[in-house]
């Protein structure tokens, strides 16, 4: 024990070290991203090969199988053609009798005995009842080589064999094996029954069996992801302990009279959820919160009740949308909401005219606008704020986590809510957003009746039409989405035009049809949308830029067309721009999949209005080496973990991160280093 605790270091020595490794094969090694002793150690093998002994009576063709057996006939060796040659013989193996062939391995024919007992890995033909010879496992005379029933099967390079990487590993491990440290808490090995980390490892190399296999991997992969989650939860506790957030103490009164003044009130959700941003507004250390709430549970009304809070505490506020259309409507919508406070709203982006620009610039570095909605505008060098004290993040996997940082540096201590309407996956939360805090809202308004939703094939774009004129009829408006062109904007465009002149055409001038797509002008674009708001315009074919936030009650159809092409979380998105209002709603997929995960997908979105439901779905499908902005997310690259797969010990990890934090439980220096290495590789994504 004593050693142990005084010579784990040595296993973080350079691979150098080990005999046998020189310059060359240290570069070789490099290359698999090898630089230590421990580096190679935990160098695991991708697969294994089953070198138990199998009964010929139960393999199945083109199996790899290890066979034993008696050689029956004198080994012949018969080249043809160019430095090509086969050897072969006959094995009995009890009563059966096989072919035993093995290809350009003509060293070989000197171990093949007449008459005595050989062990044969190779690939069963069953067509010809032959063993495709691999390799000699064994034989009578030299039973030495055939200990192992597994074999590891590892990942090399040009510069070094499969081979060699095994005979240094096995060396590592006879030197250093014993100065495998086990960097875990006692208490977490106790509670999750682990086998210890050098057990582990040493299994994951040399196994005795399957099941050894999956102990040890576990224990790995706990151990990845527990220091991953310890160093977040870390992370957060440091936040809250620090007394740097800019306090905002707002008059509750105030607050609740405007909340009365709002046009609805507030479900249970909205409530529950305004109570926790409004808890870390009024306490000193720094919101940093995510609020995750579907498609039109009503997270707008959210935030402007924490900016009216912001301003009645006498900070600015800053919501930041992704696009301008979204900064249109948000300003639109919240000066009403606010209109009999007495507050200065200003709407910012891109489009702002110069003078204009200068103006609210002035009005903001001297504090006079209370609450700044816009785009990316809003953290451009020269935006500066006089106390900025809140930042709100609509949308927020739209932006890069630079541009969140830049905006929330113009102020000190400035709290921080970030919204999504993509619900994300809890397996996400937990890991990419696993510092912050999280709101959840998950209940809609009341009287909100489910989407009903329906996959039809191309052929029955008329009766769809058929239906899309009924609701019109009844005062109802709809949406249609052209199909999504990712390679080309111009194309897309195209393809809006095209499906606009033909849905005017088959409504001639029943129905006032509008377009809507991301070439047109801001202001072209705003009289559209203000236009579909006051229903001037009944139904509105557009491209995806409608996807996020927009909001018109009104609205009850969705028809999207070939929307195989779309992944399930934009489907989500696009679908939920109707069920906002008391009215009935119906969203119709358009689309003839090819392939089987697009008639899944279809299926799945006929069958579930659950965002987090669909965005899981969404990442199994797509799988986690797949994951929309993983590297924007922070989520470092694990060597045996799969957040997607392991979801089950991700969440005992971070269970037990939480309990070793709250607990105060201490870190010993081992612990650590462990979690500096994983920081290390954080870092490197
Ligand atoms: P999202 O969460 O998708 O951003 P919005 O904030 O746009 O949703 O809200 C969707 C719709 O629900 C809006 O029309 C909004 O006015 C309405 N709404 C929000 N909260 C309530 C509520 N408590 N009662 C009734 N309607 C509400
Ligand atoms: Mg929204």
């Amino acid at each position: 024990m004593e050693k142990q605790m005084t010579n784990w270091k040595s296993c973080f020595q350079p691979i150098t070290t080990l005999p046998g490794v020189g310059p060359k094969r240290a570069e070789a090694l490099a290359e698999l991203g090898l630089a230590s002793i421990y580096d190679l150690m935990s160098h695991f093998p991708f697969r294994y090969e089953d070198m138990q002994i199998r009964d010929i009576h139960s393999i199945a063709d083109q199996e790899k199988v290890t066979l034993k057996g008696i050689v029956v006939t004198e080994p012949i060796l018969s080249y043809y053609g160019h430095r090509k040659n086969r050897l072969y013989f006959r094995l009995a193996i009890g009563e059966a009798v096989i072919m035993v062939s093995f290809f350009n391995q003509p060293y070989l024919k000197n171990k093949v005995i007449l008459g005595e007992e050989i062990i044969l890995f190779g690939k069963w033909d069953e067509k010809r009842q032959t063993l495709m010879g691999i390799k000699i496992v064994g034989s009578q005379s030299n039973d030495e080589d055939h200990q192992q029933s597994f074999e590891a099967v590892y990942r090399a390079n040009k510069g070094i064999k499969q081979k060699t990487i095994f005979q240094l590993i096995q060396k590592s491990f006879e030197l250093y094996g014993e100065f495998i440290p086990d960097p875990l808490p006692r208490i977490m090995k106790e509670k999750r029954h682990l086998m210890g980390h050098s057990l582990a490892m040493k299994l994951m190399h040399f196994p005795t069996n399957p099941q050894a296999v999956q102990e040890a991997r576990y224990q790995l992969i706990y151990q990845e992801l527990f220091l991953y989650q310890l160093g977040l939860q870390e992370l957060r506790k440091h936040r809250r302990s620090t007394k740097q957030g800019m306090v905002l103490r707002y008059d509750n009164q105030q607050l609740r009279g405007f909340i009365k003044t709002l046009p609805f009130e507030l479900t249970d959700g909205q409530k529950k959820v305004l109570n926790e941003i409004c808890y870390d507004l009024l306490a000193p250390y720094t919101m940093n919160r995510l609020l995750q709430g579907d498609v039109g549970s009503g997270k707008t009304v959210v935030a402007t009740v924490a900016m009216v809070a912001s301003a009645l505490a006498g900070a600015q506020s800053c919501l930041m949308v992704p696009t301008e259309l979204l900064a249109y409507q948000h300003h639109q919508s919240i000066s009403k909401l606010v209109s009999n406070q007495n507050l200065v709203v200003a709407k910012l982006t891109g489009s702002t005219k110069t003078k204009e620009r200068r103006e609210i610039l002035n009005q903001l570095a001297s504090g006079k606008i209370d609450l700044l909605i816009g785009t990316h505008a809003v953290f451009q060098d020269d935006v500066t704020f006089h106390n900025l004290g809140l930042v709100i993040i609509d949308e927020q996997h739209r932006f890069g986590v630079k541009q969140r940082q830049k905006l929330t540096s113009k102020g000190e201590g400035v709290n921080i809510l970030q919204m999504t309407a993509t619900p994300i996956p809890r397996t996400l939360a937990i890991t990419s957003f696993g510092e912050m805090d999280t709101s959840i809202l998950s209940e809609a308004p009341k009287g909100r009746i489910p989407i009903k939703t329906h996959w039809v094939k191309e052929q029955e774009m008329d009766q769809v039409f058929q239906y899309v004129k009924r609701e019109i009829d009844a005062g109802r408006q709809a949406y249609v989405i052209s199909p999504l062109i990712e390679e080309s904007e111009t194309l897309d465009v195209k393809n809006a035009e095209e499906i606009y002149r033909m849905v005017s055409e088959r409504f001639h001038n029943q129905v006032s049809v509008g377009l809507l797509h991301g070439r047109m002008k801001n202001d072209e674009k705003d009289q559209v949308m203000t236009d579909f708001q006051e229903n001037k315009i009944q139904l509105l074919v557009s491209t995806t830029v409608i996807e996020v936030g927009v909001d018109v009650p009104n609205a009850t159809v969705m028809v999207i067309l070939d929307a195989d092409r779309f992944g399930l979380a934009q489907l989500h998105q696009l679908r939920g721009r109707v069920g906002r209002g008391a009215h009935a709603s119906t969203c119709v997929l358009i689309a003839s999949p090819k392939t089987e995960n697009g008639k899944e997908r279809m299926k799945i979105m006929c069958d579930s209005t659950d965002g987090f439901y669909l965005s899981q779905k969404d990442l199994e499908l797509r799988g986690s080496g797949d994951i929309f902005g993983v590297k924007q997310s922070g989520i470092p690259e694990f060597l045996l973990a799969d957040i997607v797969r392991d979801y089950d010990i991700l969440e005992e990890a971070r269970y037990d991160a939480i309990e070793f934090v709250t607990q105060d439980y201490e870190k010993t220096e081992l612990l650590e280093y462990f979690m500096k290495r994983q920081a290390k590789d954080m870092t490197e994504v």
